[in-house]
């Protein structure tokens, strides 16, 4: 149970950030870790409640026994709680970097809660650092054979269920390199990419076949017994503007991956924001991710445009604890914008009215215009207030609206109307030998999210090849 007067002696502590204007300089991690004895510390406020919210639906998805591992943490047995942390996390070096970490503001230590996302991170590096992170490999095989198609987080957590099960699974990855978007999206500052290799490695070894630079067609259900579709929810959202096929105009994820590309390959990528007024659409977490990578290629300057009002400080009513509070955050991208610019990149209740071009349909210059919330909740114009704004790169960050067309085609099927491939009774059964997980089954959301979804899929699937379903081949 930590220490019983933990939470009222050790204040939290997180990971701290680089210094925002040393980190500019460079793409790797934000963050630098704490000692062990500090992380100790951390660990042991966690108070043992009666009903600890961290692991409930208010909390972690993947039911991870938090209080459970920070209290063996708090008393010097990291291996057990490793141990105890890996029954229900795939992959805690991911989410201890990238997870919003619901559990820390559903913990009864409210907006004080135990730092659960950087003690997670602390467990598992100290695992692969002292070895105890070894190929685990299934003493039996089932002889089925199971086909996951797209290996962002949904598919990885399936493939590594199935694959422990004893089942003989094969990744196919129309990408270079596997991961989704914790490869090609989430930044290397956020997620260093070396950390997704070492995974793959290890599930290689462990027995899970990498298929890449492959997209999947219907012939891989000939050769397999079922087959897991995690192809995410890809298709973005785009502006209601002329002009949108100009130079310059790119959505978030292609900037992001030429990014990653040009940091991977130590190389200028093929796009770049160096010396470009930059604007992004979109206020959210992939727009932050592209003002911290705008900043740290170079550009002359950064403005991120939402179309809704700025949030409050506070959790208004009607969002208590233990609900994820939406409330106004400043992200790493944003702090370092006005570290650099002076100011908050953010202008919100704003958005793009038209988008100029020159003779050579390169962007120039864009026009906004200022929005105002009717009665209806819907936002507005408000006439006389447009704006120019210089503009050479134009980055799209407005959201996804569910699966792409080509696979939707190309296995026949219909998303519904939010364009998720959903099943009404809930299951991960689609038809035939299909399933499907993460971003595509339920439209765009966490990494946490898509990994609990991935070994929900996986279980189901297992319980189906061993007859215990009742759907049909
Ligand atoms: C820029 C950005 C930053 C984000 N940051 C965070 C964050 O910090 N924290 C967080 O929790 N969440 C974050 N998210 C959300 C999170 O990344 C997603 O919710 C999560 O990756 C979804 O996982 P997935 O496996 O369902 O799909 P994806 O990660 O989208 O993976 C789908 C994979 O399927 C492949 N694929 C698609 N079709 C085919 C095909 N026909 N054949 C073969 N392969 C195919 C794709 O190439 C891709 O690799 C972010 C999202 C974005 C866009």
């Amino acid at each position: 149970m930590g220490k019983t007067t933990g939470f009222l002696e050790y204040p939290r502590t997180e990971n701290p950030y680089r210094d925002a204007r040393e980190r500019l300089r460079d793409f790797d991690d934000l963050h630098t870790a704490q000692p062990a004895d500090a992380r100790r510390c951390q660990a042991g406020r966690c108070m043992d409640c009666g009903v600890p919210f961290c692991q409930s639906d208010f909390g972690c998805p993947l039911h991870n026994l938090i209080p459970e591992w920070n209290d063996l943490l708090y008393q010097g047995q990291e291996k057990e709680a490793l141990e105890r942390l890996l029954l229900t996390a795939p992959f805690p070096e991911f989410t201890g970097r990238v997870c919003p970490a619901l559990c820390e503001k559903a913990c009864n230590l409210a907006d004080d809660g135990v730092t659960n996302r950087d003690n997670e991170l602390y467990l598992i590096e100290t695992g692969f650092t002292k070895g105890w992170i070894q190929p685990r490999i299934p003493a039996v095989r089932t002889g089925k054979r199971i086909a996951v198609v797209g290996s962002g987080p949904a598919g990885l957590a399936a493939a590594d269920l199935l694959n422990q099960l004893g089942h003989t699974v094969t990744v196919i990855e129309r990408a270079d390199r596997p991961g989704g978007l914790l490869m090609y999206g989430i930044p290397n500052m956020k997620l260093p990419k070396e950390i997704i290799a070492r995974r793959i490695h290890l599930m290689e070894a462990e027995g899970v076949s990498f298929l890449l630079n492959t997209a999947a067609t219907p012939d891989v259900l000939d050769a397999c017994d079922a087959v897991l579709l995690c192809c995410g929810s890809r298709k973005p959202r785009s502006l209601q503007v002329e002009n949108m096929d100009a130079h310059g105009v790119l959505f978030a994820v292609d900037y992001l991956t030429a990014a990653t590309q040009g940091v991977l390959s130590q190389a200028t990528p093929a796009i770049t924001a160096q010396g470009k007024h930059v604007v992004v659409v979109g206020g959210g977490d992939t727009g932050n991710d592209c003002v911290g990578t705008a900043l740290r290629q170079g550009c002359q300057s950064v403005v991120q445009l939402e179309m809704m009002p700025k949030a409050p400080e506070k959790r208004p009513a009607g969002n208590p604890w233990p609900q994820w509070p939406r409330i106004l955050r400043t992200d790493y991208g944003q702090m370092e914008a006005i570290s650099l610019q002076g100011s908050d990149p953010r202008v919100y209740e704003t958005t793009v009215k038209s988008i100029r071009v020159n003779a050579e349909n390169r962007i120039t210059a864009l026009e906004t215009v200022r929005l105002q919330k009717q009665s209806d909740g819907k936002m507005t114009p408000v006439p006389g207030t447009k704006q120019t704004l210089p503009c050479d790169l134009l980055l799209i960050a407005a959201g996804f609206i569910g699966c792409e067309e080509e696979t939707l085609v190309r296995f026949s099927l219909s998303a519904d109307a939010r364009g998720r491939l959903l099943p009404k009774d809930g299951s991960h059964y689609l038809a035939g030998k299909l399933f499907s997980a993460g971003d595509m089954r339920n439209g765009q959301s966490l990494v946490v999210r898509a990994l609990a979804d991935g070994r929900s899929a996986a279980k189901e699937i297992h319980d189906w090849l061993r007859g215990m379903k009742p759907w049909p081949i």
